[in-house]
């Protein structure tokens, strides 16, 4: 049976690499009808953050992906409630003699390393042991302990290994084991096992059948294939994506790139469509074929295929998401847009009346709703500093006599028939009267009211300016 995991390590906000390594062994998983798991990777104590489990998995709901096990359903799904499983295994190890306790203080690690480096050698842990009897190994063993050295557990790299695996995304890779750099430590001196070592139990434990994840942990798998063979258990398949870049610096995504936005929170707090994001993501490094960009996501789980995962880099484009996330947003309904976009004018203080109509006319134009609250200047803010080229328009010689003619047609509607089917025959009024028409007619009124060349259509801009402040502001260009 098909079982991915997604493993987190709840270090800090949910980032787009690794949701979208979550999305792809959710599709994965979803389209072959598998289990998809989440196990949080928490044994790194010094880079936990609290709250980071929570605001992982509720930001992965956010995107709409669900799972069919994880630390809130199952027990012992985080690896800090798994000590005693890797201990198990750790004694497997010294037992057979593939493991030892290694006493290497380190500052002697560290010299040893100076001493390589001094020489020009690539830095390789040089054991303690080689070369010793069995009787001097158990004298400096004692010694250690007696001085309170706390040991670290290292796995033995066999002589002349080969680790080679067929990566779904990259295709055969081969490894040698003595470019390892050395028997390594799979259990801390704090007795917390090292990722390397319980990656490959809790896998192997949660009968994983294929490991998707980032090319950053490319080197890691030849040290799990060490640890798999060691315990004599069958080996997952194993894809490894390629890195993120930033499409206009080309450079690998960065959270110092400030032109992107990365953290699927930052998403969720400008107001994108969670759809939308997920089907961003979903083309990060990944496409079905043909030129078509918007899936929803039952589309995405019936064409997922492992075997068109991108080889190479998968270009991260805000444009391209502000461009989907339109898309999204003027497809929605109106009712779940005005819903979303009202916090956003609460907190500006422009919920009101008028809120619904206005969201209704920028909806077509929204890359993220939050993006309602500028827009809506034109209603709330000072009236604006004018353009030259709006200038020009409000000099020419018919101008005044529009605005003029208007404002009076204006102050003749009464408060109660101030409604924007009401406001169109007042310009075709204004037009009749002075015989001036078009760009002449429409330009001086939308300047003088509202102070932009550009917005909504002129009745819903003056209806929604209500009676009094389009009067006020007709009236200042009135000498
Ligand atoms: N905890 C690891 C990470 O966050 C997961 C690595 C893996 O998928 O094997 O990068």
């Amino acid at each position: 049976k098909i079982r991915v995991r997604y493993a987190p390590s709840p270090t800090g906000l949910l980032h787009i690499g690794n949701a979208r390594t979550a999305l792809f062994n959710y599709l994965y998983a979803r389209h072959h009808g598998g289990d998809f798991i989440i196990r949080i990777e928490d044994t790194d104590r010094k880079r936990h953050v609290a709250d980071g489990e929570r605001s992982q998995l509720d930001n992965l709901r956010w995107l709409g992906i669900d799972w069919d096990e994880s630390p809130e359903t199952h027990d012992n799904y985080r690896q800090s409630e798994r000590l005693p499983l890797y201990q198990t295994y750790i004694d497997e190890l010294l037992t057979s003699g593939k493991a030892y306790k290694s006493y290497k203080t380190e500052e002697e690690i560290a010299a040893d390393r100076e001493a390589q480096e001094a020489k020009g050698l690539p830095p390789v842990y040089i054991s303690e042991y080689a070369g010793l009897t069995e009787s001097e190994i158990a004298d400096y063993m004692a010694q250690r302990e007696a001085d309170g050295i706390v040991p670290t557990v290292r796995i033995k790299v066999p002589e002349g290994s080969i680790y080679k695996w067929h990566d779904i995304v990259k295709g055969d890779i081969e490894f040698e084991g003595k470019n390892i750099g050395g028997d390594w430590v799979i259990q801390k001196r704090d007795g917390y096992p090292t990722y390397n070592f319980a990656v490959v139990v809790d896998d192997h434990d949660m009968q994983i059948s294929h490991v998707i994840r980032g090319d950053d942990h490319i080197a890691n798998t030849p040290k799990q294939l060490m640890i798999y063979e060691a315990l004599g258990w069958d080996v997952p398949e194993f894809g490894h994506m390629t890195l993120i870049i930033n499409s206009e610096t080309g450079k690998k995504l960065s959270k110092r790139d400030t032109n992107t936005l990365q953290f699927i929170e930052d998403y969720r707090k400008k107001g994108y469509l969670p759809e939308a994001v997920f089907n961003f993501i979903a083309l990060l490094g990944w496409n079905p074929g043909g030129e078509e960009e918007i899936f929803s996501q039952a589309q995405l789980i019936a064409l997922f295929d492992e075997n068109r995962l991108s080889k190479s880099p998968a270009a991260f484009d805000q444009k391209k998401l502000d461009w989907l996330d339109n898309d999204y947003i003027k497809h929605a309904d109106l009712d779940k847009i005005f819903e979303m976009a009202k916090p956003f004018l609460a907190a500006a203080g422009r919920l009101d009346d008028k809120s619904k109509h206005l969201v209704e006319l920028y909806q077509p134009q929204l890359k993220s709703v939050d993006e309602i609250v500028p827009l809506t200047d034109l209603f709330y803010a000072e009236f604006p500093s004018l353009s030259d080229a709006a200038k020009e328009v409000l000099e020419t010689e018919t101008a005044p006599i529009v605005i003029k003619a208007f404002k009076e047609k204006l102050e003749g509607l009464a408060d109660a028939d101030y409604v924007k089917d009401n406001i169109f025959p007042l310009i075709k009024a204004v037009q009749k009267e002075t015989g001036i028409k078009g760009k002449n007619l429409f330009m001086p009124i939308r300047i003088a009211v509202s102070g932009e060349m550009h917005g909504p259509e002129l009745p819903d801009t003056i209806y929604l300016l209500g009676k009094e402040k389009a009067v006020k502001h007709l009236a200042q260009f009135i000498k």
